[in-house]
């Protein structure tokens, strides 16, 4: 084994004992490749990993597309914001969208879908800590955007998403994160990072974003 893979095999599986001693009901595992190129997901592909994150269009559209011909069932997710001239590219490359947060989007994603014929699973990112350099519908207008989304397109949206803001403590975001999701009757809580996974999970995360944990320390901020 090369050093690479033997640190990303050790580091799920730690992650896989930690989830394990929390829940009988693991959540998605999305392992966040963002900021590291193909080579290093190779490792994380081989140890059986499936589900991916990334949180920028181009880099995954640089990155996936050869790894996706040979791990043909790897599903991959788009965890960073979308801007609305890359909604196609985004509905050819990821089978699930965690980001959808004003109309304008959710009408390119759902014309795009159309077009292609194919429909990613989409989630509705929530700004919680109404924090302004930070993308998500507020929750003050949440309800009405879920119902517009409703009534005006046919995304298939299975639930929400959240960053908690930096210097909160997270456990009440995920809290209300679960509750918003229930009052909705929205199945999916895309919810917890390396730093507060375990929370987010006793809090009911169906799907944690996880970087750091697998692949060690990014480059940059
Ligand atoms: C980078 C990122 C993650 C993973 O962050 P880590 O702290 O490295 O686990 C999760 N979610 C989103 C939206 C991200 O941008």
């Amino acid at each position: 084994m090369t050093p690479t893979l033997a640190a990303i095999n050790q580091r799920l599986n730690a992650v896989a004992e930690k989830i394990d001693a929390i829940t009988k009901a693991p959540p998605q595992l999305i392992a966040v490749g963002k900021g590291f190129d193909a080579a290093m997901m190779r490792p994380a592909l081989v140890a059986g990993q499936r589900h991916f994150g990334e949180n920028r269009v181009q880099e995954a559209a640089a990155k996936w597309p050869q790894l996706k011909d040979e791990y043909p069932d790897c599903h991959l997710h788009l965890i960073g914001p979308l801007q609305t001239n890359k909604a196609e590219q985004a509905v050819r490359l990821f089978d699930t969208i965690h980001t959808v947060d004003r109309m304008r989007l959710a009408r390119a994603l759902d014309a795009a879908m159309t077009k292609i014929n194919r429909r990613p699973a989409c989630l509705i990112q929530v700004n919680l800590g109404e924090e302004q350099q930070k993308s998500g519908v507020a929750p003050q207008y949440l309800e009405a955007f879920i119902d517009q989304c409703r009534r005006e397109t046919t995304l298939p949206i299975i639930g929400l998403m959240t960053i908690p803001p930096l210097n909160d403590l997270p456990a009440c975001h995920f809290a209300l994160l679960a509750k918003l999701a229930r009052r909705y009757n929205l199945p999916e809580l895309s919810m917890g990072m390396s730093g507060d996974f375990e929370t987010a999970i006793a809090f009911g995360a169906t799907m944690i974003r996880l970087g750091t944990a697998i692949f060690g320390p990014r480059n940059k901020p």
